[in-house]
Parts: structure tokens; C-alpha cells; sequence
């Protein structure tokens, strides 16, 4: 025995990079005790799902075949919906897949990977997955500062990650400053527009990330079914851009990466838009009466960052700590999600759930802050 343990001791050696990347933690969906709780923690639809979604998935033929390689029904329905060439559209599974291999494609080992603090968690996953060097240029009181990320560009850079609307803060850039980050960036460098809350926005908010897209070629749009098309479950997102950033997409991707069901409930999806506009129109109204209900308690320190996505960060610079705030929130049947490895320990992200969860959430924080019995 003695004489084999240096050769036991051999295993396969993890890259050093992968060693450097935490494992995505999911927020918690039960109380301490175990107990269920209603999630406003994952930017879910608390609308659930369209019904015709619903039913062209239960519709859908035998999961023993495999699903259609590329999508090709579900491109074309979403090539019509935005009037894009569906040669300049890749789907993925979720857009989790499609900011991964962006980075993949685009960047490697002594490459840098640039996105602003307190942006979406992934973003650094997606740098470090592929050897690259995560880089995090400062924020501006919680917003994307565009000016910021025009200063941390190297010569190295290859890849800039955007999300807009931002997670975790709601924030968002107008259609003239994402304009202004793209001009400012060296045409060899990657624009990532990660839109997965585009859909919460006015149409007079559109941030001109498509149209781009659509004719630069350093510019690839992320779009999801995950928030407001209510599919988070079926993993489906897609990417728009020049063709050759599609070509290296399809080139690395999943060959059967969204599912037949996931093709056949997105396709209905995207046909249904009238319950994406009653999503809206509920994100918008009740968006609205929270933050509004947060801002009554400014002098108890509470502060919400102004959102445009299905979710309030609202900070907590008083007596009351956002610890004991998401405790009771929990106590009252609630998930919220606290993100203290990200940097924000005195913030709550909640998502914008059914309009008496918010009216729990509301009195929870009022009782907290004395402002009610
Ligand atoms: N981008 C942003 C900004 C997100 O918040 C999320 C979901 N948390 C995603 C992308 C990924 O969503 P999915 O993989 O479900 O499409």
C-alpha cells in the first residue's frame, strides 16, 4: 500500500482558472424551518405562463425524439415578432449558454472580460469558465457608468458585458448611452447587450440594442424566455448579430440545445402578446405602488434603486438591516434575495410578484420601521 499512495495520490488537475469560480448560488426558497415559501427571489412571472404557451408544451410530440437542432420554427417566429433576418438569430439553452459561449468564441487565457460592479453574476462565471480575466469597472450609485467602462478598456479586452435593464438593480442606459459605450469601444471589442428585461420596458424605452445588432458586427443581443414570457423553466434564450457571430455560436453550442417542448411553448409564446402586455402592464402598476411604498419610508434609511425590470433592489441605510428585514420577510412567508457576496450585504432584491404579495411585503417593512402596528 505504502508503496502506491504517491500514484494514488494522482487524479485529474482542475485548470486553475475553473478553481477561481464560485458556484452560482441559488436563493433560498424555503424558511429556516423548511416551510415553502412564495419566491420573489428569481425575477419569475407571477403571471405564471401564457395558456397557449402552456398548451402547445403539454402538446408537444415524444420527448424520445430529438428536438429540431436549430430551432428553426421557433427562429422564424422570433425573426417575424422583431423583424430580424432568422439567419441572425442563435437560440440557446437559456441565455445563460449564449453569454457563456460569447465569451467562449471571443475570448481566452490573458484575454480580459469587462462588465460594470453589481452587474449579473454570470458575467464573471462566463470570463473565468474560459481562462479569461474577469475585470469589474466601478458603478455609479448602482447604475452601469458607461464612462467607467470606456476607461477600464485595455488593449486586452475583447469582450463587454452590458445587461439592460441591470440585475441585480433595476437600473438601466438609455438608448444614447449605449449608443455612446458602443462608439467608444474598439470595433475588435465584443458588445454583449444582455436584454433579458428588455420586454418590461416602454416601447419609447427601447435601448437601440437591435438595432445595433443589426448592423454593426461587434454588437450580439441576449434576449430570454426565462422573465416575462414566464419559460424560465424551459431554458430557452436566443442571440441576435453579424453572422459571424452567430456562425461561432452554432459552432460550439449544444447541437439539441432547446428542448421540443421549450420550441413548442416558446413558439406559442411569442404568438400570445397579449399576456406579455398584461406582464407588463402588472410590472409596471404594481413596480410603481412598491417603489413608492419604499420611498414612504426613506427617513427609516430604506431607498429604493429606480427599476425598470420585474424586480426592486431597495437598500437598507438605517437602523433596520436588510438581515433582519429578510428574515422577517421569510417569517412571513416570503423569499427575497439577499446578495451580500456580491457586494450588497445592506440590499434586498424583490421581485414584483401578484399584488397582495406585495401588500405583505409592504407591511412586513412598515411594521419593521414602526410605521405601522
Ligand atoms: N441575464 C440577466 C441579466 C439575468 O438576470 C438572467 C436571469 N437571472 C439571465 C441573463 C439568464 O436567464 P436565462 O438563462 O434563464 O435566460
Amino acid at each position: 500500500c505504502g508503496m502506491r499512495a504517491a500514484g494514488m495520490s494522482k487524479r485529474p488537475e482542475v485548470k486553475p482558472w475553473i478553481l477561481g469560480i464560485h458556484a452560482y448560488v441559488p436563493g433560498k426558497s424555503q424558511s429556516p424551518e423548511g416551510r415553502p415559501l412564495v419566491k420573489l427571489s428569481a425575477n419569475e412571472n407571477p403571471l405564471g405562463t401564457s395558456e397557449a404557451a402552456l398548451q402547445a408544451r403539454s402538446a408537444a410530440s415524444s420527448p424520445a425524439d430529438y428536438p429540431d437542432p436549430g430551432s428553426n420554427a421557433l427562429r422564424a417566429a422570433i425573426g417575424e415578432l422583431h423583424g430580424i433576418d432568422p439567419a441572425r438569430i442563435v437560440c440557446g439553452t437559456g441565455s445563460d449558454e449564449l453569454l457563456n459561449l460569447a465569451a467562449q468564441a471571443f475570448a481566452g487565457p490573458g484575454d480580459e472580460v469587462l462588465f460594470s460592479r453589481f452587474s449579473f453574476s454570470v458575467y464573471d462565471i462566463a470570463a473565468r469558465r474560459c481562462g479569461a480575466t474577469p475585470v469589474e469597472a466601478p458603478d455609479k450609485d448602482y447604475a452601469t457608468d458607461v464612462d467607467a467602462l470606456l476607461t477600464a478598456v485595455t488593449d486586452r479586452t475583447r469582450v463587454v458585458f452590458v445587461a439592460n435593464p441591470n440585475n441585480p438593480t433595476g437600473t438601466y442606459l438609455s438608448q444614447s448611452d449605449i449608443a455612446r459605450l458602443h462608439a467608444g469601444l474598439p470595433a475588435e471589442v465584443l458588445l454583449v447587450v444582455d436584454q433579458a428585461y428588455a420586454e418590461y420596458l416602454a416601447p419609447e424605452e427601447d435601448d437601440g440594442g437591435l438595432a445595433l445588432a443589426a448592423v454593426h458586427e461587434n454588437v450580439l443581443v441576449t434576449r430570454t424566455f426565462s422573465k416575462i414570457y414566464g419559460l424560465a423553466g424551459e431554458r430557452i434564450g436566443w442571440a441576435t448579430g453579424a453572422p459571424h457571430l452567430i456562425d461561432a455560436l452554432n459552432r460550439i453550442r449544444g447541437p439539441f440545445n432547446v428542448t421540443i417542448s421549450g420550441q413548442a411553448a416558446a413558439i406559442a409564446a411569442v404568438a400570445d402578446q397579449a399576456f406579455v402586455e398584461r406582464s407588463r402592464e402588472h410590472n409596471r402598476a404594481e413596480l410603481t405602488r412598491f417603489t413608492t411604498a419604499i420611498e414612504a419610508l426613506g427617513n427609516h434609511g430604506l431607498r429604493p434603486v429606480p427599476s425598470k425590470a420585474n424586480f426592486l433592489l431597495v437598500l437598507f441605510e438605517g437602523d433596520l438591516t436588510a438581515e433582519r428585514a429578510l428574515g422577517e420577510i421569510a417569517n412571513a412567508g416570503y423569499a427575497v434575495r439577499h446578495l451580500p457576496g456580491q457586494g450588497l450585504p445592506h440590499a434586498l432584491r424583490i421581485t414584483i410578484g401578484r399584488s397582495g404579495d406585495m401588500d405583505e411585503i409592504i407591511k412586513v417593512l412598515r411594521r419593521l420601521t414602526g410605521e405601522s402596528a
